[in-house]
């Protein structure tokens, strides 16, 4: 039994917003997706600062922000385990799952990054690669052709939404006492609010 074409977006959703689920609702229409699992990290190999909220409540906030759309699901895979949130290894979890076929898909600020990435050739093994357009930033392909061998016969390039909103950005209007209302579900503000994040 097949269990259909499945979509991976990873991220510190520290906090969830809008670009990340306008990004993941056209590439689920787009690449006709059965799912999409939206998975924060643990630890952040590439972010030496670290997240800025707990595990937990970037998990809980990915999930107020999905619910209502039931083609995505939060999965605490890579919270769940201790050590750096290696993509590579998440794959090959989902995989070993059942979850054959896998859209990983990725911002352009997060194609640019791919080759500082571990382990990227099995990633290509693994999954197809999703590239979706974010303003104010872009990728090489033809420099990243040269250097990520394989990507170009798995690479799926789509151009999303553009939200130009950014975890960073909310972080820094949360605490500078701006709003952040209608750039992430009311459900989220309302979880920072409660809980004190990004103050
Ligand atoms: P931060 O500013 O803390 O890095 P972020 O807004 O970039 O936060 P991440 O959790 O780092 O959010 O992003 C997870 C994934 O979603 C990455 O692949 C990133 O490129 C993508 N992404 C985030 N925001 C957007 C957006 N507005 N448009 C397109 N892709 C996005
Ligand atoms: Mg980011």
């Amino acid at each position: 039994m097949s269990t259909g074409r499945t979509g991976i977006l990873g991220g510190s959703f520290d906090p969830i917003h809008y670009g990340h689920l306008a990004v993941a609702e056209e590439v689920r229409v787009v690449l006709q997706l059965n799912r999409v699992l939206i998975i924060p990290a643990g630890e952040q190999p590439l972010k030496p600062g670290g997240n800025v909220a707990e595990p937990v409540h970037r998990l809980a906030m990915a999930r107020l922000a999905c619910v209502g759309n039931p083609f995505f699901e939060v999965s605490s895979i890579e919270i769940d385990r201790p050590g750096p949130s290696y993509t590579y290894v998440t794959l090959q979890l989902l995989y070993d799952q059942g979850l054959d076929d896998l859209y990983l898909i990725l911002g352009a600020d997060s194609v640019a990054d791919l080759p500082r990435w571990r382990e990227v050739r099995r990633i290509l093994e693994l999954a197809h690669i999703v590239g979706v357009s974010r303003p104010g930033v872009s990728f090489d392909l033809a420099y990243l052709s040269q250097i990520v061998p394989g990507l170009m016969e798995r690479l799926i390039v789509i151009d999303g939404p553009r939200l130009d909103i950014s975890s960073t950005d909310l972080r820094r209007r949360v605490a500078h006492g701006r709003p952040i209302r209608y750039q992430t579900p009311d459900a989220v503000v309302a979880y920072i609010e409660t809980h004190g994040l990004y103050r």
